[in-house]
């Protein structure tokens, strides 16, 4: 191998020299901003390890329990661990919580009583939570249990519409739901900051109103997280940013005490809450994943801003543009025609450490109008913070990107999507 160069390595991969070429030149503008996510994950990695030492994480705490779970100390010990990193009182931090969603409706069916009003201040949430709520009539939803939601629209320039969020806001107004990520949305993702002023304005309007953040793929992406600028829960999925690719399953919610004990209560059983749920073996993922969880982060931002410079500068629209700062991990890449979507989805998966050898092929998905294509070849299914890429196969033919467990993985990704637009002769170099 001696006297071998990186293009070499790249054209064994089936990466040709234009693509290499074009990619490279890319990637030398962007160094500056790696730079700083650099610093931000060299922040965050200081975080985590304040945060395991100041709780004495031990070999112990990575044994396994089973049966009931009494006195689990990897699992008391992490969600402290949790609490502290993201400045909450308590943390639930589960393998018994099995996505995002799940976590998600935990939080929501534990802090509302019937009677209650739920407010989302910024649109339509996440897909998954229109049944959570209601919004699409489902069983053991919100609105079976009389809980009542309104929605506030966000601006026509993204912004918060404060005077209709104050008019929104009525006596039976028990929490607010905030959304970090756009998901599948085309508004920008926000940042910690707009979340906080958001927060301020609602306690301003009602101080007795909680504030919920879905904070999924925002973990690690800034220094600061949501409840250090005033949210009351924070929400997330384990196989997302802060599992660091580790977890094989899970969910959390830090916050206030009250929040999070109202949560075990409804995870387990009243009178049980967080003193049962064994850990099963997976605590030192969990440890592991979170130690890991800031780099891992920071890889899959490289990803997504290159991304977003290498189709930007060949005329396809992207959300973010190449050059605006970021919140979260999700990348929207416009390809304009069925053959692009479908080209940029097997490169993805051609790159995979995993099933690098089959084609996805677009197929009806439940709860879609059109076939959906779907690229990712992961180690943990359906892990989003691996790389991972889907669309649904209609005009303008978005495809959404996401993840890299290592920002050299996400490039090659990248590359490869883009070898096999330009060998579908879709894009000239
Ligand atoms: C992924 C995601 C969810 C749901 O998480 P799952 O683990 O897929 O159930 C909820 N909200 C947002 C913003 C998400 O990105």
């Amino acid at each position: 191998m001696k006297g071998d160069t990186m293009r070499e390595q790249y054209q064994r991969l089936g990466i040709s020299q234009p693509v290499y070429q074009y990619g490279a030149e890319i990637e030398a503008s962007l160094k500056e901003r790696f730079a700083r996510m650099d610093e931000t994950a060299e922040y965050n990695q200081l975080k985590v390890i304040q945060a395991m030492q100041k709780h004495r994480v031990s070999a112990e705490c990575f044994m396994a329990t089973n049966g009931y779970g009494y006195n689990d100390l990897g699992r008391d010990t992490l969600e402290e661990v949790y609490a502290s990193c993201f400045c909450g009182d308590a943390a639930l931090v589960r393998p018994q919580i099995t996505c995002g969603t799940h976590a998600l409706a935990l939080a929501l069916l534990s802090n509302l009583r019937p009677g209650d009003e739920l407010l989302s201040p910024v649109g339509k949430p996440y897909d998954t939570l229109e049944e959570i709520i209601g919004i699409r009539p489902s069983r053991g939803s919100l609105a079976e249990y009389g809980i009542t939601y309104r929605q506030v629209e966000l601006l026509a320039d993204g912004s918060f519409d404060y005077e209709g969020i104050r008019n929104a806001i009525n006596d039976r107004t028990r929490l607010v739901t905030i959304q970090r990520s756009k998901g599948y949305q085309t508004r920008p993702t926000f940042s910690v900051e707009q979340i906080g002023a958001l927060t301020a304005f609602v306690k301003s309007v009602n101080p007795k109103v909680l504030v919920m953040v879905d904070n999924c793929y925002g973990e690690f992406v800034e220094r600061r997280e949501p409840l250090e600028v005033g949210a009351d829960m924070m929400v997330g999925s384990l196989i997302k940013n802060p599992g660091g690719g580790l977890a094989p399953i899970g969910g959390y919610i830090v916050g206030k005490r009250e929040c999070v004990e109202n949560a075990a209560y409804r995870l387990t059983a009243p009178g049980l809450g967080k003193e049962v749920g064994a850990s099963l073996g997976v605590m030192q993922s969990f440890y592991q994943g979170l130690f890991l969880a800031p780099v891992v982060t920071a890889g899959a931002l490289k990803g997504a801003v290159f991304a977003a410079n290498v189709y930007e500068r060949l005329g396809f629209p992207v959300i973010p543009n190449g050059s605006e700062s970021r919140h979260d991990i999700i990348q929207a890449v416009t390809l304009n025609t069925p053959q692009g979507l479908t080209a940029f989805c097997e490169g993805i998966q051609a790159a995979a450490p995993v099933d690098s050898y089959v084609t996805p092929e677009p197929w009806d998905m439940p709860g879609y109008d059109c076939p959906v294509i779907m690229a990712a070849g992961a180690f943990v299914q359906g892990s989003s913070i691996e790389l991972s890429a889907d669309g649904p196969l209609r005009p303008p033919y978005a495809v959404y990107f996401q993840g890299g467990l290592t920002w050299y993985h996400a490039k090659l990704g990248i590359l490869m999507s883009l070898q096999k637009l330009y060998e579908a002769g879709l894009v000239s170099l």
